[in-house]
């Protein structure tokens, strides 16, 4: 009976400690995901909710390599400051400043020169279907309608393509895509790797229409946005449309009018959530 009784003492004191490191635990992981803004994304549609996270975070996937493009003339934040206030309306770009610590990275002017994407044309990850690379070109010439000064082309050529996009079974962390750019000393990203998962965390398989979205949300990132507060956008962590809002198509055109680098010297602060 003391035995018993000292047993349950016992289990008590583990049953606390593993309650106290679970809240630990959730503390730590929220103050992560603040400090690293651009956790998840889903996608709540009428008739199902397929979950489309994805952990592009702009600090942790973000590559930065030396390269020869011109570098930008030096900025003039007075002015940049005035150029932003007027063009913002309609736009999330101070979110996406905000999550960059008032930096701008993306793709310099080419539009004689598409960037180069290979999509892994096939793969044996289950539930993938051969209409999948055209979700992904769907989603590509969507953004290309935008009219940024960088357009997109497809390429058989997976060593030389500057984008290369890959089909992933899941990921471990609920997300479901990532885009993994590299950018230069000044800011112009220069290729990137985006991973595309097929089912989410759950093993629940994600169907075309969601496989589309994913590569919407990713190739914002590709092009240099970040996560916006605007539910309605393509770019909310959680995604919630299937397709590109005018906010998104107006902050992307904004932020190629920015020139790369720092274009703030403001504090940009996140807002409490
Ligand atoms: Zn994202």
């Amino acid at each position: 009976m003391k035995d018993a009784r000292k047993t349950a003492v016992l289990f008590m004191f583990i049953g606390i400690f593993a309650a106290m490191t679970s809240v630990m635990t959730s503390v730590f992981a929220m103050r992560r995901h603040r400090r690293h803004p651009a956790p998840t994304t889903w996608l709540l549609s009428a008739d199902s909710v397929a979950a489309l996270d994805e952990a592009a975070t702009s600090e942790g996937l973000e590559r930065m390599r030396r390269s020869s493009l011109p570098a930008p003339p030096a900025p003039n934040f007075a002015a940049l400051r005035r150029f932003i206030a007027d063009q913002s309306e309609g736009t999330y770009i101070d979110d996406v400043l905000r999550d960059r610590n008032g930096h701008v990275a993306r793709w310099i002017e080419r539009p004689e020169n598409p960037v180069q994407v290979w999509i892994q044309p096939a793969s044996s990850v289950s539930d993938w279907m051969p209409q999948y690379p055209q979700q992904i070109r769907d989603a590509f010439r969507a953004w290309d309608a935008a009219g940024l000064p960088v357009r997109f082309t497809f390429t058989d050529d997976s060593v030389g393509a500057e984008v290369k996009l890959r089909w992933v079974d899941h990921f471990k962390d609920a997300a479901a895509g990532r885009t993994y750019w590299s950018r230069d000393q000044h800011g112009w990203i220069f290729g990137a790797d985006i991973e595309v998962a097929l089912h989410a965390t759950s093993g629940a398989p994600y169907d075309a229409r969601a496989v589309r979205t994913i590569a919407l949300h990713e190739i914002g990132h590709l092009l240099g946005l970040d996560h916006t507060r605007d539910e309605t956008s393509v770019m909310f962590p959680r995604v919630r449309v299937t397709r590109l809002a005018p906010a998104d198509l107006a902050t992307a055109v904004l932020l190629y009018q920015l020139p790369p680098g720092a274009v703030t010297t403001d504090t940009l602060k996140k807002p409490s959530p």
